[in-house]
C-alpha cells in the first residue's frame, strides 16, 4: 500500500491523507483533522442509473458541450460511486449512511467489504447516522437476515425524512419511477424504529456535527458539518448529488431531486455557504472518493478532489 499526504487546505492545519486500493472494487479515501477525528470514505460500490434518471430536465445542446469536459456521454448510463463516511472521533466510530446491501443493484453493497479491508468490524460501528432514506443509503443498514448489520450502533434519521417515508401516502405520491424506493424505506425503518433516534435542523448528532436540512432531494435530507472554522467539513449527502452537473450548473434542475426546484435552491445556498467558510466537502456520489474542496469557475463551481 502507497500512502501519499498531501496538504489541500492551504490556510488551515488539516491535512489530506489518500490512498487508493484497487482490489475488489472498493476504495478509501482519509482526512484527518486537527482536533485528533479523523474521516475516511469507504465505496459501497457504483450505482447504474439510466442517462435521463438525472439529465432528463436539462437543455440537451448545453449539458452536451459540459459533459464533453468530463469525457461523458450525454445518452450513456451513469456509473456513480457511493462513498460512505466514516468518522473517528474519540470514542465514537460513526457511519453517516449504510450503502445499499445486497437488495439493490449488483454493482453496489460493497460496503461490508470495505470495513472488512479496513480492518473495522460492523458490530464496532457505534451511530448510523442517515443522509436520507434513499436505498443506496439505507437499504444496507439491514443484513440479508433482516437484522441490523451495525447491531450495536445507534441509528439516527432527520425527523422530516422518517416521517416522510413512513407516512402511509409517500407510496402513492412519490411516482410510479420511485415507488419501490418507498415500500423499501418503510419496511427497513419499521424494522429499525425502536431504537432510532430522530434528530431535527441544527441538532448536534454527535459532539460537533451539525445536522443541517438540506431539502429537495428528498423532503427531510439532512447534512452535516463536522468541526468548524477552517477544519470544517461538509457531508452533503445528495445535496449536491454529482461532480459534474450539479457543480457546473447547481441552478439547473435534475430529475434525481424529488422536488427539483427546492434542490436547487438548496444547492445555491449550499455553495454560498462552502464558498464562504472554505469547507472541505464529502459527496455521496463524488468521484475521486468523495472527498475534496470546491472552487468557483465562470458560471458555476468545480469539484477538485483529494486525489
Ligand atoms: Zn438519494
Amino acid at each position: 500500500m502507497t500512502l501519499t499526504r498531501r496538504s489541500l487546505l492551504a490556510t488551515s492545519g488539516a491535512a489530506i491523507l489518500s490512498t487508493t486500493l484497487p482490489r475488489r472494487g472498493w476504495t478509501e479515501t482519509r482526512l484527518s483533522l486537527s482536533n485528533g477525528a479523523e474521516i475516511v470514505t469507504l465505496s459501497d460500490g457504483n450505482l447504474t442509473l439510466p442517462a435521463d434518471f438525472i439529465f432528463g430536465p436539462m437543455p440537451k445542446d448545453e449539458l452536451a458541450t459540459i459533459l464533453a469536459g468530463f469525457e461523458m456521454d450525454p445518452s450513456a448510463p451513469l456509473t456513480p460511486p457511493c462513498n460512505i463516511t466514516l468518522l473517528r472521533q474519540g470514542d465514537s466510530l460513526a457511519l453517516f449512511d449504510a450503502g445499499s446491501g445486497s437488495g439493490f443493484q449488483s454493482s453496489v453493497g460493497a460496503l461490508p467489504d470495505a470495513l472488512a479491508a479496513a480492518g473495522i468490524d460492523p458490530y464496532d460501528i457505534t451511530h448510523v447516522i442517515f443522509t436520507h432514506g434513499h436505498p443506496d443509503h439505507l437499504w444496507g443498514a439491514l443484513d440479508d437476515f433482516d437484522e441490523p448489520l451495525f447491531a450495536n450502533a445507534t441509528h439516527m434519521m432527520g425527523q422530516v425524512e422518517f416521517d416522510y417515508w413512513m407516512d402511509d401516502a409517500t407510496v402513492e405520491s412519490i411516482g410510479a419511477e420511485r415507488a419501490s424506493f418507498a415500500v423499501g424505506a418503510r419496511r427497513r425503518l419499521e424494522l429499525l424504529a425502536d431504537d432510532m433516534v430522530l434528530f431535527a435542523d441544527g441538532e448536534a448528532v454527535l459532539p460537533g456535527v451539525t445536522a443541517q436540512l438540506t431539502p429537495g432531494h428528498t423532503p427531510g435530507h439532512m447534512a452535516f458539518v463536522i468541526g468548524e472554522g477552517a477544519d470544517a467539513v461538509m457531508v452533503l449527502g445528495d445535496a449536491i448529488g454529482n461532480g459534474h452537473i450539479a457543480f457546473a450548473r447547481p441552478d439547473w434542475t435534475s430529475g434525481s431531486d424529488q422536488d427539483p426546484a427546492l434542490a436547487a435552491a438548496t444547492r445555491a445556498a449550499l455553495f454560498a455557504q462552502i464558498m464562504a467558510a472554505d469547507m472541505t466537502v464529502i459527496g455521496f456520489h463524488l468521484q475521486g472518493g468523495g472527498i475534496g474542496r470546491v472552487t468557483r469557475g465562470d458560471d458555476g463551481f468545480t469539484f477538485q478532489p483529494a486525489i
